[in-house]
């Protein structure tokens, strides 16, 4: 079986090597081609039209969402998912390198796909939209559409190859303060100050920071803080991130994140109004058996991954997948290590010779893991194993 295995993984390996040159092609067509959340028509078109025309069954325009789509191949279990991503950021074009994410999960689910007749199972690539903005697999959750896999995989572009990840919890708040207007020199004493009550609340939160976990984070901007100098403002909003290690925490934190609020509201008589968004980003929970399986598949095509554990950490709305299914969240190497995504030179390293490379081989990486859970029935167990004793 061993044997079997390898050559499965030889003909994966082959087969997105002769689809090299349209890869990468489209990988530099959807960067150029920026589009942001939920607005990514002509990336999810391409992508579907790449998977229909490999062979497989494509659906367009799931859960609603226009931009999202499931191409599949092969039947019944053990499934696999490949994630795709391939929203930009406003502004600020592939600076998250999303152009990488989407053509590497398409070409993995290419590789793998060579080997469905021998191993049985099915494989299937989950087009989920704005990633940035919305949090697309959040919505697509509620959905049903990650249930009954077996595992979840989505390889994103950094400074380095690593396999395992970590990103905090995150809910996203907004937030109105509402007073009453005067003339700020000549009838003060008949305003209520929308701003003041903001700028209570923001300092309120900035003491509250002294007395968080260290891997927790709370910050926001101010988006209306009135209108002019000689009149009290009679509206002020703000908009704010609230990030915890564990959903329990995030809880506890967003509490007292509006205790803050309502101190601004109360020291300033200003009404308060807020609203938590309802796609909350859950916590990373990579599956570690998973991900040791995909280190030995990126060690096979040359790279070496160094995981340390590190505290700069963000958030994304994979976490909210990986409480349903199995899942890693690998990173593959594209740009320097003094390049940070979401800046502008990230979105020029997304487009380089080395982000070609990245592409290549994490799909290859990854439709080599795809085979190993497909004919291991032992690491299945043990991974399933894993995604039920963790928290
Ligand atoms: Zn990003
Ligand atoms: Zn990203």
């Amino acid at each position: 079986m061993a044997i079997d295995r390898e050559r499965l993984k030889a003909r994966a390996i082959a087969e997105v090597e002769a689809h090299r040159q349209e890869l990468v092609d489209l990988s530099l067509r959807i960067h150029d081609n920026p589009e942001t959340g939920l607005q990514e028509h002509k990336a999810s078109a391409w992508l579907c039209e790449l998977l229909e025309k490999a062979g497989f069954q494509v659906e367009r325009g799931i859960c609603g969402l226009p931009t999202a789509f499931r191409a599949a191949a092969g039947q019944g279990a053990p499934r696999v998912a490949f994630l795709a991503e391939y929203d930009a950021l406003p502004g600020a074009g592939h600076a998250c390198g999303h152009n990488l994410i989407g053509v590497s999960a398409a070409a993995a689910a290419l590789g793998a796909r060579t080997a469905l007749d021998s191993t049985g199972g099915s494989l299937v690539v989950i087009g989920t939209p704005a990633e940035e903005i919305v949090g697309g697999k959040v919505i697509m959750a509620r959905q049903g559409a990650f249930d009954g896999l077996d595992v979840a995989m989505l390889t994103h572009p950094g400074s380095r190859n690593a396999v395992h990840s970590r990103a905090l919890a995150c809910a996203s708040l907004e937030v109105e303060y509402f007073g009453r207007e005067a003339h700020a020199a000549a009838r003060p004493e008949t305003g209520i100050n929308a701003l003041d009550a903001l700028i209570l609340a923001y300092n309120a939160i900035g003491a509250l920071r002294q007395h968080i976990r260290d891997s927790a984070r709370i910050h926001g901007v101010i988006t209306d803080g009135g209108q002019a100098a000689n009149v009290v403002p009679n509206h002020s909003a703000a908009s704010f991130l609230v990030r915890a290690e564990d959903d329990a925490y995030l809880d506890e934190l967003k509490s007292k994140v509006i205790a803050c609020f309502e101190a601004g509201a109360r020291g300033s008589g200003a009404r308060l109004e807020y609203r938590w968004s309802e796609n909350q980003f859950a916590a990373m929970r990579s599956n570690s058996t998973l991900a040791e399986a995909h280190k030995a598949n990126l060690a096979a095509v040359g790279r070496q991954t160094h995981d340390q554990l590190s505290r700069h950490m963000g958030s994304t709305d994979m976490g909210n997948v990986s409480a349903l299914a199995p899942a890693i969240h690998p990173t593959i190497a594209v740009a320097p290590p003094e390049v940070g995504i979401h800046s502008r030179e990230f979105a020029a390293c997304a487009a380089s010779e080395d982000a070609q490379r990245g592409l290549l081989d994490a799909a290859k990486a990854m439709a080599m893991t795809a085979i190993d859970v497909l004919t291991d029935a032992d690491l299945r167990r043990r991974i399933q194993e894993e995604f039920l004793a963790s928290p």
